[in-house]
């Protein structure tokens, strides 16, 4: 198929400025989102656009933009009230509870939708600047929805594809929001509109029929104005064969080595940003119930507790980590004995091999969101777990679970079913953790990240040749 510009467009770039003493340097951004569409940006696309990570003075905006630009990168300068409104506000304290089914967390402010549009606009305004007839333009997640409208509009013959990394919630979840029609308009600017999950779509499809009262054809797709928008699941990977690789350096097993140190115990890990959607403080109930119902397994079994620090000046998230230490703090207060306690808690981040040396020897590793797009750790145990002797628990609420279905499913909310599978991965047969592995490592290589990429630019592609096609 013959290879077309592809624009990627993100609200962070995949690198992000930080100021040391006077100066600024570039560094590799963190998180998930730009780390897993770095490994594909090479492949793909040949242009990023997406804030920096920080504010830039106006008189330090020319010589910043040329560097970015010898990377191919082009940045979106944000002020420090639109990252205030815009991004702290709309996107991370309206649409990110709201999506993942937290209402009562979800600020309904119009200063916040006000920024929103703006910045949405100068995002679109950017990607008019840099695209040349024939390209097509990819972009990334719910900073942006209104994009894809405002970039239709100064150029209609664009081809546009949207690529949601959150759920997309239940209409009535979705009905709470004010501005409903206007997002929802905003999507339909692109041609192809991608979500993670089979279950993502079909409340998408219910949403637009009830808001806007469109219809979807057999194919699921929507006609607007004689325009086709397709509407599918892509769900996002890893690089497989990339944590696979490096779970095998001398350097993980180094870290091993020194994990083995800490005692004779089987290892539980759990790895998470603090966030509320991760279900952070069920996992330690859960947890805390299995001590308390199987005494035969205190000494025997310790919970690896990583934590990425994220959000913690912001209320909900201060609370969740008060919560989170004083649980910590109460299961290890009353199971511990000299040399043992149940729970190691890290509150930082860990570098790959350290993560890869910890997928690799976990016991049992627990996934367990309230809800979550994809879930990228939980893929990444599976491409790490190399000697095939891990056992994987994931939430039901993870998009990942459609796909892992070898894993120990579960509700995390179902304390004592939550308790009992901890037994179950704990004691699961050789044999059988072996074949689940198995299959679940088969499932993450054949659908990697690079295999995502690939079906939503053939997708993109196919669109935009239909529509060049004469009619
Ligand atoms: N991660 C990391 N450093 C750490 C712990 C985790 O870079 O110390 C990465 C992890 O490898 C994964 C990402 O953070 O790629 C988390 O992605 P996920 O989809 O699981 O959750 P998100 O944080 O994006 O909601």
């Amino acid at each position: 198929m013959e290879q077309k510009r592809i624009i990627n467009v993100s609200n962070r770039l995949p690198v992000k400025l930080c100021r040391v003493a006077d100066e600024l340097i570039l560094q590799q951004s963190e998180g998930g989102l730009a780390t897993g569409l770095s490994s594909v940006f090479n492949n793909y696309c040949s242009q990023w656009i997406g804030w920096p990570g920080a504010v830039v003075v106006p008189e330090h905006q020319n010589s910043t933009t040329m560097e970015l630009n010898e990377r191919n990168l082009t940045p979106v300068y944000l002020s420090e009230e639109e990252i205030a409104n815009f991004y702290e506000g709309f996107s991370n304290d309206t649409l990110w509870p709201l999506f993942h089914y937290f209402p009562s967390y979800s600020n309904y402010n119009e200063q916040y939708w006000r920024s929103y549009v703006a910045v949405n606009k100068k995002f679109a305004d950017a990607v008019v600047n840099v695209a040349r007839p024939g390209d097509m333009v990819w972009v990334h997640d719910y900073q942006l929805m209104l994009v894809p409208s405002m970039v239709r509009a100064m150029a209609p013959d664009i081809t546009i594809g949207y690529f949601q990394h959150i759920p997309f919630p239940d209409y009535e979840i979705f009905r709470a929001l004010p501005w409903k029609a206007e997002l929802l308009k905003g999507l339909l600017g692109a041609d192809i509109i991608g979500f993670q999950t089979k279950a993502d779509v079909r409340h998408f499809l219910s949403t637009v029929r009830t808001v806007l009262s469109m219809t979807p054809n057999g194919n699921k797709e929507l006609v607007m104005g004689g325009r086709k928008i397709v509407i599918e699941a892509f769900p996002i990977s890893i690089d497989h064969k990339k944590f696979h690789d490096l779970a095998k350096e001398k350097a993980t097993d180094e870290h091993v080595q020194k994990v083995k140190a800490m005692g004779d115990t089987k290892i539980m890990l759990s790895i998470d940003r603090l966030d509320y959607s991760k279900g952070i403080l069920q996992r330690l109930q859960a947890y805390e119930l299995f001590l308390k119902k199987h005494p035969e397994w205190r000494q025997k079994v310790t919970l690896v507790h990583l934590i990425v620090p994220s959000r913690d000046n912001v209320p909900n998230y201060k609370k969740l980590k008060e919560e989170m230490n004083r649980q910590i703090s109460q299961i290890n207060g009353t199971y511990s004995v000299f040399g043992w306690q149940p729970i190691q808690h890290f509150y930082q981040s860990f570098e790959p091999h350290m993560l890869a040396a910890l997928y690799k020897i976990a016991d049992v590793a627990i996934v367990t969101p309230l809800r979550d797009g994809m879930n990228l750790v939980s893929k990444e145990y599976v491409a790490c777990n190399v000697d095939q002797n891990g056992v994987l628990l994931l939430s039901e609420a993870a998009g990942a679970a459609a796909e892992l279905t070898d894993a120990i499913l579960l509700n995390p909310n179902d304390t004592k079913d939550f308790a009992n599978k901890i037994y179950e991965g704990l004691t699961m047969p050789a044999k059988e953790k072996k074949e689940r592995m198995q299959r679940m490592q088969q499932v993450v290589a054949e659908a990697d990240i690079f295999q995502w990429a690939e079906r939503f630019n053939e997708r993109m592609t196919e669109t935009d040749n239909e529509k060049k096609r004469p009619q």
